[in-house]
């Protein structure tokens, strides 16, 4: 299937969640990948931190099930699984542009390792990631142009 707006040289990248009935699909190259080690993402995940690769919208696709909201149900919406309550993706509040996608949901898990790392002052003091950029809370606002410019140039090195 070729997403609207897809070109034939546009990678397809698929994934869902642990029970399989939410399935996604990604159409367009990730604009950053993140690890980030705040104390919502640790309980969210249950685990020493979250992964996410930031699409752009007109890029993801849901192609089977339907997700529900979970988490905090507050201004960034954060989707589930109805089935397994897998936390699939993310749709940042006011940031309609890109999704937020769980790094280890897509069925090739190790494709896309953490450029940045957030909130490292909520970091488990044994974690250590190879990031490239460390912040300590969220990068500021005037950090992602740089920050995505030099993500694209080295994934495509
Ligand atoms: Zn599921
Ligand atoms: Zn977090």
């Amino acid at each position: 299937m070729i997403m609207p707006g897809a070109s034939q040289t546009d990678p397809i990248w698929d994934g869902g969640c642990r029970c399989g009935q939410l399935r996604v699909r990604v159409s367009r190259r990730p604009i950053l990948s993140m690890a980030c080690h705040c104390r919502g993402c640790q309980r969210m995940t249950a685990s020493a931190f979250s992964l996410s690769v930031a699409i752009p919208s007109e890029g993801f696709a849901v192609t089977a099930g339907e997700p529900v909201i979970g988490a905090l149900h507050g201004e960034s919406r954060h989707y589930y699984c109805p089935h397994c309550l897998s936390w699939v993706f993310t749709r940042p509040a006011g940031l309609d542009w890109f999704v937020n996608l769980r790094t280890t949901l897509l069925d090739e898990p190790d494709l896309f390792p953490p450029f940045i790392e957030t909130f490292t002052t909520e970091k488990l003091a044994w974690v250590q990631i190879p990031a490239a950029h460390s912040y300590p809370a969220f990068p500021p606002p005037e950090a992602y142009e740089g920050l995505m410019r030099e993500y694209a140039a080295q994934a495509s090195a």
